[in-house]
This record gives structure tokens, sequence and C-alpha cells, in this order.
């Protein structure tokens, strides 16, 4: 390491460490990065969580800490929940949830008591796991009843939903997912939800920067409760908060603290509210339309070249391949998709006959490669090396695989990635 290191101290103090960030880094950079889940952050989102905001406790909320030496952590706090609030058009925000997942579970902790009826999309059909699949606490201590896709269409059945909200008559309901690739009725779910006296969460993790910027509709005013990660399409640190109307905020405030958490991650907090005010920008409108852009322009070049998306295409940041026509199964077709160079995640299929940890489809997404600056005119290219890669994947052919790979490095290095060093 020189002077040049972007991670000086690191460096000197534990250069096995350095090393392990600064392969991470030239693999972030010369990698195709499809994971839907995952982004760029910019290097003002980076500062922030790197700063001694870290050093601080600060149990309770801004004005009502159970520590001293708030001046400032409060007003970071303030600055979070008011661009928030201003951001999704909701009366309450909480930005202490340390993550999605916690995040979910202080909303049955504040609604539901162990051992109720709770509902949500199952896992195998493109929902998350805190909302009341088996293998979750959420449906080990609660009994989740789960929703799902229609074999035919793809879409949610909302017959099935209807049904079993009145059937079931669960105190929370789910909606929201992580393998959904069309737009959410919210209306829809919130009419249900109402008939069925449940309260409705609308968890936005995947979409949320679609719906502030304008590229998806919003859940206000149809959801009680919204539970979003900030780290995914809103571009922000690993984090999350919870939204809703003020009728709700002493209840979700409750269970956050002193419900499931103690203090705070203040960087974190300082770090939404960047990315908040960053997603207050025109430029980020621009941004979430041409996530989508690049996602429906991606599915029209895949689907030219054979594939069979969950469907039939979609209408956001996400792309469901089902790989059975290929006969390729999705894990071989991930890991060799890896080896090219070209990040995605293997994932079921609604109604897979495969197991969930070799399941038949590939889940792929466009808000990495939009962080880049990459548009529509690039993916034709993309879908082009995924069927490449997928074909090799098929024929063992290792070469193909690293020649896609230095067409990827390539291509990469000339949409250089936000907070990366160059
Ligand atoms: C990502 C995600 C979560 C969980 O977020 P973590 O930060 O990974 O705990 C919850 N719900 C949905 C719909 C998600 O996509």
């Amino acid at each position: 390491m020189n002077d040049t290191t972007p991670h000086p101290a690191l460096a000197a103090t534990d250069p096995e460490l350095a090393a392990l960030v600064g392969a991470e880094e030239q693999l972030q950079a010369e990698t195709l990065r499809l994971i839907p889940s995952e982004n760029y952050v910019s290097q003002a989102v980076l500062e922030a969580s790197g700063t001694v905001l870290q050093n601080k406790y600060s149990e309770g909320y801004p004005g009502r800490r159970y520590y001293e030496g708030q001046q400032n952590i409060d007003q970071v706090e303030t600055l979070a929940i008011e661009r928030a609030k201003a951001l999704f058009g909701v009366d309450h925000a909480n930005v202490q949830p340390y993550s999605g997942s916690p995040a979910n579970l202080a909303v049955y902790l504040a609604f539901a008591e162990p051992g109720d009826t709770v509902m949500g999309m199952a896992l195998p059909m493109g929902g998350h796991l805190t909302h009341g699949w088996g293998v979750s606490v959420t449906g080990k201590w609660f009994r989740g009843v789960q929703y799902g896709v229609r074999q035919d269409t793809g879409l949610i059945d909302f017959d099935q939903v209807r049904e079993l909200a009145l059937k079931e008559r669960p105190k929370v309901i789910f909606c929201g997912g992580t393998a959904l690739p069309r737009t959410i009725d919210f209306a829809a779910f919130g009419e249900i939800a109402r008939e069925a006296g449940a309260v409705l969460v609308a968890d936005v993790a995947h979409i949320a920067g679609l719906i502030v910027g304008g590229a998806h509709p919003s859940p206000v005013p149809h959801a009680d409760v919204i539970s979003t990660t900030t780290h995914k399409t809103l571009r922000g640190p690993r984090g999350a908060m919870l939204m809703s109307r003020e009728e709700h905020a002493k209840a979700l405030d409750k269970a956050v603290f002193p419900g499931l958490q103690g203090g705070p991650h203040n960087q974190t907090t300082a770090a939404i509210a960047v990315a908040l005010r960053e997603a207050a920008q025109p430029s980020f409108r621009d941004y979430a339309h041409a996530v989508v852009a690049n996602a429906r322009a991606l599915a029209e070049a895949l689907l030219a070249r054979g594939f069979d998306l969950v469907s039939g295409g979609t209408d956001n940041h996400l792309i469901l391949m089902d790989l059975t026509p290929k006969e390729v199964p999705g894990k071989i077709a991930a890991k060799a998709l890896d080896r090219a160079g070209i990040v995605v995640n293997y994932n079921t299929v609604p109604y897979d006959p495969r197991k969930p940890f070799d399941p038949s489809g590939v889940r792929i997404g466009t808000p990495s490669l939009t962080s880049r600056g990459l548009g529509t005119e690039q993916m034709a290219q993309v879908a082009d090396w995924i069927d490449r890669g997928v074909a090799a994947a098929g024929s063992g052919d290792e070469d193909a695989l690293l020649t896609i790979r230095a067409e990827v490095a390539d291509l990469m290095a000339s949409f250089p990635a936000p907070g990366l060093p160059v």
C-alpha cells in the first residue's frame, strides 16, 4: 500500500482487511451487478456512514433520550425524519430500524400478539421471509397464512387474497415482496384489508426509490404502515424506516424502541438523511425512470433471445427468469454468470418444481447498472452476455465465460461507479 490508497489508516492498521476492501472495490468496479436489491451509494452517503456519529449512544427519540450529549444527534435524526415525511408524504417516520427484517418484526410487535394470524405472500411466490414464512420468527411465533400469484399469469391472485383475508381474519396483512416484477396494486390490498379489519403493511423495500422517483404508484394513502429498507432502489445505507399516519406513530415508535432495539445507529441515520436529500432532487426522478426503462429494454431483449420471464416482463426494476426452457438450472446459471463477471442470484419461480436451494430461476435487476449511467442502448449487450453466459453454463464452456468477463470489464471501465475509487 502507498499513500494513494483510498483508506490509508485502515491499510496501516489492518492490511489484511484493507486488502479485502480493495478487492471488493475492484469487484464492484469490474463486474455487471444485476442483483435487484443491491445498488451503489454515493460518495456522500459513504462518507456520512463513516463518521464519528458512530461513537454516540442515543436510546430514545429526538428530545426524549436516555443519554445526554444529543445536541447534534437529535438534529441528525430530526433531519432524516422530516426528509422521509416530506419525500413519502406521510405523517410519521421512524428511521431507527437496523434493517428491513427488524423493521418488519417491529410491525408485528406493534399490532399482533404471539399466536395471532398474520398474512403475507409466500416466499417461493416472491414474498419475503418476514411476511410470515415458516422458517422465520414471523412464521414461528405467529400463524402465517400465505397468498401467491396465479400460475397462468404470474400476477397476484386477488381473489385468493380476499378469500383468505375474510376467512382467516389476520391482524396484519403484508403486501410487497422480493421477486415481484409487476406494479403492486396498493388500492386493491387496502380495500381487502379494510374489509377484513387488518392492518395493511406495504413493504416497499425493493421499490422505495421508484416510488419517491414517481416510477411506481405510492402506497399512500392505502396502507396503514409503510416499511422499507433504505439500501435498495433508494440508494441509501443499509438500514430501514417505518412510516405511517399519525394514529399509528406511537405504537410503531414503542415497538422499535424499547420493544425491539437499543441505541440507533446514528451514522446510518445520517447516511439515510443524505440519501433522502439526494432522492428529493429532480435527478433522482430521472434515475428512477431510467431504472424502469432499462429493465423494460432488458426484458424485451431477453424475450427476443427466447428467455421465459415470469409474468411475461416487468413494470419495475426487476426481472425473474425461468430457465426451464433453456435446460439450465438457476444455480448453475448464476454461478457461471458470476464467473463471467455478471452478478445475479438464483431464485425460485412461482410453482417451481425444483428445490429452493436449487431452483429454476434467476433474478436480475437494473438499479446498480443505472446508477453507473448505463442506458437502454446498452441493454441489448447485457442481454447478449446473459444469453451467451447461460448457454456456456449449459455446455460447460469456461473459455466463453472468461471472454464475456473481459468484455464486461471493458464496458464497465467507461461507466465509473459512484463511491468507488477510480
Ligand atoms: C430486502 C427486503 C427485506 C429485508 O431487508 P433486510 O435489510 O435484508 O433485513 C424485507 N422485505 C422485503 C420485501 C425486502 O425486499
